[in-house]
């Protein structure tokens, strides 16, 4: 949802054009604080086994209950690689070995429909060990790519299951 009022005076804000700038931005024609409303990045990792992804149940909101892929926000100071790790660890107790990336997807996110920008790499599993569920996970699954179950949690992680698909296929 567009702001209205300027977060740091409580003004309204207006459409500028500032000098230099190409296009109009909501901005505050009284402290000239301007809401540029970037996206809030995440990471997650498809993890590919014999073919198979491996998708995780949501155990908290938004979406609690439905299939999601390892990942999360991405902490201050962290790279987007090392967020995705660090996923993976918490939520399933588990190392993978990022491969590559497979895209960048916008999304927005939760009740607030926050806008997010959602970086997916290519992982394995370093050992092929048992997963254990945890953090805020309550199981996982391993899917073929063409017959993952509707109703994921994020529709940036269909645009990304799509492109890994694609660009296997494309092999
Ligand atoms: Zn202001």
């Amino acid at each position: 949802m567009p702001r209205l009022f300027c977060i740091r005076c409580g003004a309204r804000l207006h459409r500028l054009r500032e000098a230099g700038r190409a296009r109009r931005v909501p901005g505050c024609p009284r402290c000239a604080w301007i809401d540029w409303n970037n996206p809030a990045p995440t990471a997650s990792v498809l993890v590919l086994r014999r073919g198979r992804v491996l998708l995780v149940r949501r155990a908290v909101a938004p979406a609690r209950g439905a299939w999601d892929v390892p990942g999360g926000f991405i902490e201050r100071g962290e790279t987007a690689e090392r967020a995705a790790l660090r996923e993976v660890r918490e939520e399933l107790g588990a190392d993978v070995r990022i491969e590559r990336l497979i895209g960048t997807f916008p999304d927005v996110y939760g009740p607030e429909r926050r806008p997010s920008i959602n970086i997916y790499f290519l992982g394995r599993l370093k050992r092929d060990r048992a997963l254990r569920p945890r953090d805020d996970v309550s199981g996982f699954g391993w899917f073929p790519l063409d017959a993952v179950p509707r109703g994921l949690a994020f529709s940036n992680t269909r645009a990304a299951l799509q492109r890994l698909k694609r660009d296997l296929g494309a092999r």
